[in-house]
This record gives C-alpha cells, sequence and structure tokens, in this order.
C-alpha cells in the first residue's frame, strides 16, 4: 500500500472543488484495486509573497512561485515525520488556485503548464494547479482537475505519456483535455498493477 499526502494550497475559493477532487481520487483507486490512498493532511496558506505576477503571451498572470510551493510542501513532509514520527510518508501532492511558475517571464509557463513534479532528497512532491482547469461547469471543472491528478500520480509510478484514450495522453488544450477519458487506459493501469507497492491487501489477514 501507498500513501499520498494531500494538500490544498492557496486561497479559500476552490476549496469544496479540492475535496471533491480528493474524494474522487479515493474512490477511483479503490474501485480500480490500486493500493494508492490519499491523506488529507490540510490546507497549506501561501503568503501573499510568494505570488508573482508573471507577464505571458495571454497577458499578464498571478502565479505562486515554484520554490516556495516545493519548499512547503516539502517542509509538510517533514514536519509530519518529525511530529508524528510517520517515516513512511514521502509523497506530498499540492494542489494550488493560482498556476505555479518561475519567475523567468520568458517562458509561457500559463499555457503549457499541466502539472509537474520533483524529487528532494527521499521526498517527491507533485504540484498541480486548479485555475487553469476553471469552468463554470462545476463537473467539468472536477473532472479536469481529477484527470490532471491522475496524470501526475501516473508519471510517479513510472508511467510515459501514452496515445490511448487514457489521462496519460497529453492534450494541447483545454478542449481536448475534455475528451479524454477520466481513467487510464488498460494498458497503463495494468503497468500500475505491476508495481509491487501498488497491489492491493488482502482484505482478511491470513
Ligand atoms: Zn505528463
Ligand atoms: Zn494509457
Amino acid at each position: 500500500m501507498d500513501r499520498i499526502a494531500f494538500a490544498y494550497m492557496g486561497g479559500e475559493e476552490f476549496s469544496d472543488v479540492f475535496f471533491e477532487v480528493y474524494d474522487r481520487v479515493r474512490r477511483y483507486f479503490r474501485d480500480v484495486g490500486l493500493a494508492i490512498v490519499p491523506i488529507y493532511v490540510g490546507r497549506i496558506p501561501l503568503p501573499p509573497g510568494t505570488l508573482a505576477r508573471v507577464e505571458t503571451s495571454e497577458g499578464y498572470v498571478k502565479m505562486y512561485s515554484f520554490e516556495a510551493v516545493v519548499e512547503a510542501l516539502y517542509g509538510k513532509l517533514v514536519e509530519m515525520k518529525e511530529s508524528v514520527h510517520d517515516e513512511s510518508l514521502t509523497k506530498i501532492f499540492g494542489l494550488t488556485t493560482y498556476p505555479v511558475g518561475s519567475r523567468d517571464p520568458h517562458l509561457d509557463f500559463y499555457k503549457k503548464y499541466l502539472g509537474l513534479q520533483v524529487t528532494v532528497a527521499n521526498y517527491h512532491v507533485m504540484v498541480l494547479s486548479m485555475k487553469p482547469f476553471q469552468s463554470e461547469n462545476r463537473f467539468l471543472f472536477v473532472e479536469r482537475v481529477f484527470k490532471g491528478v491522475l496524470h501526475e500520480i501516473g508519471h510517479l509510478y513510472g508511467l510515459d505519456h501514452c496515445r490511448n484514450r487514457c489521462v496519460m495522453n497529453p492534450p494541447s488544450d483545454v478542449q481536448e483535455w475534455d475528451s479524454r477519458p477520466p481513467t487510464y487506459c488498460n494498458s497503463c493501469l495494468k503497468k500500475l498493477r505491476d508495481r509491487e507497492e501498488l497491489k492491493p491487501m488482502p482484505r482478511f489477514p491470513l
């Protein structure tokens, strides 16, 4: 079994969407029989100083600094290790309200950005921004973010991009993203199921 800490980062505006996505991720992995268990670890408020105004081809966009977000998530894992002496929690997923980018104004982060992950020491930090997926249609908003979370978790467990009808098939725009089904394809699922740490626990002690 593998646990992934989930943190909500930013202001209150998308917290309902965050929890719907979180519940859906929990149910999804249970339903497909993968022993991946999300654990909610709280909201991490980001100080206003971490929000930068960055010029992109779509005009000025507000973004969190990549370094600040990664540091806050890494800090959360270290804090949990020290407070509850739990060393088995080594993966954390942060869902941010605003996009995340480096302060370099020459790169078009906003448009290309889907999610990112970095390894710091033995810890794995994943980040996905909710804002680029925003829609008036709440179901669609939740679904888009949910698929983004599956995509990043897929990478975490070694999946590459895929050409099938699959969340591992990266889109060129949000319309294409909406056409992806909210699941891994059979071939990606098989790769995940073959991983020893993701095999479901027996229901009864043997
Ligand atoms: Zn990807
Ligand atoms: Zn696939």
